[in-house]
């Protein structure tokens, strides 16, 4: 086995941990509990915990459980895949002001969905699913809150434009005035070992840093979406400002990770 792969083990073994949330309590509790490790790892890098926003993800979970996490406080949740998203979006749209991140990648024929319904997508890796986002925002009239994903972990296996390729992407993207570029976002390298998972988070803010300077008007460099249920708080020590949490929420996800981004070697795709 590669190590890359036992890593991947060693983490989905560690996310069985988190007890599924049904009830509105349950999800008053579960959110307590996340803030809390939230506070404590701010309070660990000297950091504001005003300044990092907690997105749920609620990719697989029910409508019936979103309805119990939304009365719990769940006003915008994150979700991988389009279809799904806008299946809940039209299941939930009695509900005010709920609204739906796309944070998973895109295909171009999905731009006009996501351009419908979509508050935020923080997954933009190309200038083909940029020019179909614009197009089809401009038609509605609409805006988005765009984030430049980025490969950090160099894992053929993850979306994302490598660190070296985002500046001249980003010097390109005043061209659509639908999107609100508003920072990068990345997957770390899945794995229990800090040492393997910080120099990602490490690269990201890094990266962040150098685009300040050299980013074109209107782009604004301020979001670092970085962190999950697994990592979010070594993500926090490295300047995380949105960490995008579904399993210490809603509980141990039994579809695998290799439904929602391509994996050549895990066990779900053999
Ligand atoms: C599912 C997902 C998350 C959240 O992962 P958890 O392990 O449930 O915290 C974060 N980011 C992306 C892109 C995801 O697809």
């Amino acid at each position: 086995m590669r190590a890359g792969v036992m890593d991947r083990v060693a983490y989905n073994e560690r996310m069985t941990k988190y007890i599924t949330a049904n009830t509105v309590e349950e999800f008053r509790q579960h959110l307590a509990d996340v803030h809390a490790r939230i506070g404590a790892a701010c309070a660990k890098a000297g950091r504001d915990p005003a300044t990092v926003r907690l997105l749920p993800v609620s990719k697989t979970v029910s409508e019936a459980r979103i309805r119990n996490a939304y009365a719990a406080g769940c006003h915008t949740l994150g979700e991988n895949k389009v279809q799904e998203a806008q299946r809940k979006w039209q299941a939930m749209s009695d509900l005010p002001d709920l609204r739906w991140a796309i944070i998973g990648h895109l295909q171009t024929n999905k731009a006009k969905d996501v351009a419908e319904f979509a508050s935020e997508f923080q997954a933009l890796d190309s200038l083909r699913v940029a020019t179909a986002l614009d197009k089809h925002l401009q038609a509605l009239g609409r805006s988005l809150d765009v984030l430049v994903q980025v490969n950090t972990s160099a894992e053929e296996s993850k979306f994302g434009l490598p660190p070296e390729e985002v500046e001249a992407f980003v010097k390109l993207l005043p061209a659509f005035s639908s999107l609100r570029v508003r920072g990068l976002m990345t997957l770390a390298l899945f794995s229990d070992d800090a040492a393997k998972v910080r120099p990602c988070f490490v690269r990201l803010h890094e990266l962040r840093e150098r685009l300040r300077q050299s980013a074109p008007d209107g782009i604004t460099m301020d979001e670092l979406s970085m962190g999950m249920s697994g990592d979010y708080e070594l993500a926090i020590e490295e300047g995380s400002t949105i960490v995008r949490v579904g399993q210490a929420i809603f509980g141990a996800r039994k579809t695998p990770d290799s439904a929602y981004w391509p994996d050549s070697h895990g066990p779900a795709n053999a």
